[in-house]
């Protein structure tokens, strides 16, 4: 069959790269896609928010599954619109993608179900917000409700910083709407986690853990990214914390949104951390993390295509999820500046090493074609995936497969993985 994925990123190219091993795949689309994607699929002109044009361009297709990489587009309800149209689609619908796009809701629907998190208040109205700040012990945090590409979480140190917080994301509206309403949360201290799930609306199975790298410069200092580094698997999501997890937090938030009438089917994200109370869930997404998604997809031995028709056609506890005993790396090679200001439009070289190459994979975010060269076009420009028998070695190998890479103005993380060696 004939499959289209919407997005752009490195996800997205870990995506087509697992749908391009699938026997089932004939043919791939990636809507708009970037100039690695293009390796494995057409790319199409249209936008991730252009529904419309999807639909129209997956039914002159006969698409036989879409994917989407994409948090916008789901929240904002385009697996209804493909459904609408009668087109197989994969991901969560817009009631249940809710669990990402608001974090009021997801917060409540934690609370109402006894799912581990960290305790909160939800406001609407910045006076009552400040008011409830003179009552809570520092640090806290404030979230915006709404989708704000990873920059809506505030962590204030004192009262002055944290009422300066809620101008900035009420009054200011800094993150437009998506700070309507805030969640104020205690603040926790922690290791955290990633573990992404596939989902059928009842049954959920978990894919091996990952961890993230959120922060711009070494030491998690700077400010937060979309993802500068990630390793597979977590060396502290122990057989414990997964057994914990399980009963207290996977199960029980399929069958939270099945019983408030969202069963949600596609990949549900949950960024855990570890606390010495025991884990708590800090945040769900509705869709693969970037660059989760291109540490853990390469471990697997599924079919993912098989695995996401098992989910649309509910029969998920069928399957057996199977990962290779080994680990993976991922190394995030950025414009300076990122996530400020940068410059781009540099001619990338040294991708030809990576082909054929077991082991090895260079994911594009922001790159496009100038001519026949690839140039820069973004502020993550690429993601450097090695595997290893371990940890320390799959971070050696990324490390010096970042070396292979060449543009003006490259900039990267020198301590993804760093602690691997407090584990
Ligand atoms: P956005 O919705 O804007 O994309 P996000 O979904 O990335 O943001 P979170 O994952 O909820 O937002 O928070 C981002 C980071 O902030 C977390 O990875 C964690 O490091 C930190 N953080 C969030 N909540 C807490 C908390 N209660 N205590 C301590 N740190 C926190």
């Amino acid at each position: 069959m004939d499959i289209l994925i919407v997005g752009s990123g490195g996800r997205e190219h870990a995506i087509a790269w697992a749908a391009a091993k699938s026997p089932k795949a004939d043919k791939i689309y990636c809507a708009p896609g970037n100039a690695g994607i293009a390796e494995f699929a057409e790319c199409v002109d249209i936008k991730a928010m252009e529904f419309d044009k999807l639909v129209a361009f997956a039914k002159e297709k006969q698409i036989g599954l879409t994917i989407i990489g994409m948090d916008d587009p789901l929240v904002g309800g385009v697996v209804d619109a493909f459904e609408a149209e009668g087109l197989r689609v994969f991901g969560p619908r817009k009631n249940a993608a809710i669990i990402e796009g608001s974090k009021a809701f997801s917060k409540d629907l934690m609370k109402k179900y006894n799912i581990p998190t960290a305790s909160y208040e939800n406001f609407t109205d910045p006076e009552q917000a400040l008011a409830y700040l003179e009552t809570v012990k520092m640090p806290i945090v404030l979230k915006a409700d709404g989708l704000a590409l990873g920059k809506g979480v505030l962590i204030c140190e004192t009262l002055e910083e944290a009422k300066a917080g809620v101008k900035t994301l009420m009054l200011d509206k800094q993150f437009g709407d998506a700070g309507n309403e805030i969640v104020i949360e205690e603040f926790m201290t922690g290791r955290e986690v990633s573990v992404l799930a596939f989902c059928d609306g009842k049954t959920i199975r978990c894919m091996t853990s990952a961890q993230d790298h959120k922060r711009a410069k070494d030491g998690d200092k700077g400010l937060n990214t979309g993802g500068m580094g990630t390793f597979s698997p977590s060396p502290f999501y122990t057989k414990e914390v997964e057994e914990f997890c399980e009963k207290y937090v996977y199960q029980p938030t399929m069958d939270a949104m099945a019983s408030e009438g969202r069963p949600f089917t596609g990949i549900l994200f949950t960024g855990l951390m570890l606390t010495e109370d025991g884990p708590k869930v800090l945040e769900y997404n509705a869709r693969f993390g970037d660059p989760e998604a291109q540490v853990v997809l390469p471990r697997m031995k599924n079919d993912m295509i098989e695995v996401m028709e098992a989910c649309i056609d509910g029969k998920l506890s069928d399957v057996t999820l199977e990962f290779e005993e080994n680990a993976a790396v991922c190394v995030v090679l950025a414009s300076d500046g990122y996530p400020e200001k940068y410059e781009k439009g540099f001619e990338i070289k040294g991708l030809d090493k990576f082909k054929d190459q077991d082991d090895y994979y260079v994911f594009h975010a922001g790159t496009k074609f100038d001519g026949d060269k690839i140039v820069t076009n973004g502020g993550r420009v690429l993601g450097v995936v090695a595997k290893g028998g371990d940890l320390k070695a799959a971070r050696k190998n990324a490390y010096e497969a970042a070396e292979w890479i060449d543009f003006a103005n490259k900039y990267k993380r020198n301590d993804i993985g760093k602690a691997i060696d407090e584990a």
